[in-house]
């Protein structure tokens, strides 16, 4: 099906001299190719209105992956126009609430028969089997959904890279990435010579990962930490200089800074500034509904 019309908010993109300007560049999503569409470019806590992370992947028109279904998603998944019919993969990067809670929101009350990938567990964090058994299950929280939902998990291993998912020329790779104790998968997706690369949370302190996302068309940075970052936030989000250089590094087509996690928009003109100071690509900031073509 035809995707819905993009976000009646324009798309900034800054380079390398810092200057922000109204592109058109990102009008529409278009019925061929592949479009990304942004459902949530908002963070944990205040994020100035924006749901949470959430992704849309069309190809040729349909909407066939998500990645992610952060808290917030559920209306501007319908808005877009995509549907569980044409979904084929629900990737999810990780069991924090900002990822993952909509899902069952989104599912309903129609269902849907689909591939489920995320992480494996550890002794803080139920593997992608058992969420999807604690939700879905027979005695899960949602057993509502018995008979409505057909879920094949694909439990991904955060300790080695491996292929997650193929079908109809679109290929899912997927490696563990360093978001503190919190099992956290990357993914890199493929169709015929376009690539996108999805980053999740994450320092962006594994060397491994910039090979891993090297030359994508299109990289998605999670912005949710500033320079002075301190804490708990700064063991679980990169830098914007860190986004930046690990982008540099990788050589990638465009950035899309997404995940912002501020109440303050000249914080985040800051963190672009910074950004901006490693990466001298394009970088297109993530609006909610926003499409942008990998290319
Ligand atoms: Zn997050
Ligand atoms: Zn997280």
């Amino acid at each position: 099906m035809t995707p819905a019309k993009s976000s009646p908010l324009p798309a900034l993109i800054v380079g390398a001299a810092l200057t922000l300007a109204v592109s058109t560049a990102y009008a529409a999503c278009d019925s061929s190719g592949v479009q990304l569409q942004v459902l949530g470019s908002g963070g944990p806590g205040d994020s100035m209105g924006r749901a949470s992370s959430a992704y849309v992947l069309w190809v040729n028109g349909e909407s066939r992956l998500l990645v992610d279904a952060g808290s917030g998603s559920k209306d501007n998944f319908h808005q877009s126009g995509a549907t569980m019919g044409e979904i084929d993969l629900v990737a999810l990067s990780h069991l924090h609430p900002d990822h993952s809670v909509e899902l069952p929101a989104i599912l309903w009350p129609g269902g849907g028969s689909f591939d489920l990938a995320g992480p494996s567990g550890n002794d803080g964090f139920p593997s992608i089997t058992r969420f999807t058994e604690l939700l879905f299950g027979e005695d899960g929280v949602y057993e509502v959904f018995q008979g409505r939902v057909d879920i094949n998990v694909i439990e991904v291993n955060p300790s080695q890279r491996s292929q997650v998912w193929q079908q109809d020329g679109i290929t899912v790779t997927g490696m563990g990435v360093p978001h503190g104790d919190v099992p956290t998968i990357g993914y890199r997706v493929e169709y015929g010579d376009l690539s996108i690369g999805f980053s999740s949370d994450q320092t962006a302190a594994d060397p491994a990962f910039v090979d891993f996302i090297r030359g994508v068309d299109t990289l998605v940075i999670h912005m949710a930490a500033n320079e002075n970052a301190v804490g708990v936030i700064a063991e679980l989000h990169a830098t914007p200089s860190a986004w930046g250089q690990m982008a540099a590094s990788a050589e990638v087509g465009q950035v899309v800074v997404s995940h912002i996690s501020t109440s303050d928009p000249g914080e985040l003109q800051t963190n672009l500034a910074i950004l901006g100071e490693h990466y001298d690509g394009p970088v297109v900031v993530s609006e909610d509904m926003l499409c942008i073509a990998v290319k």
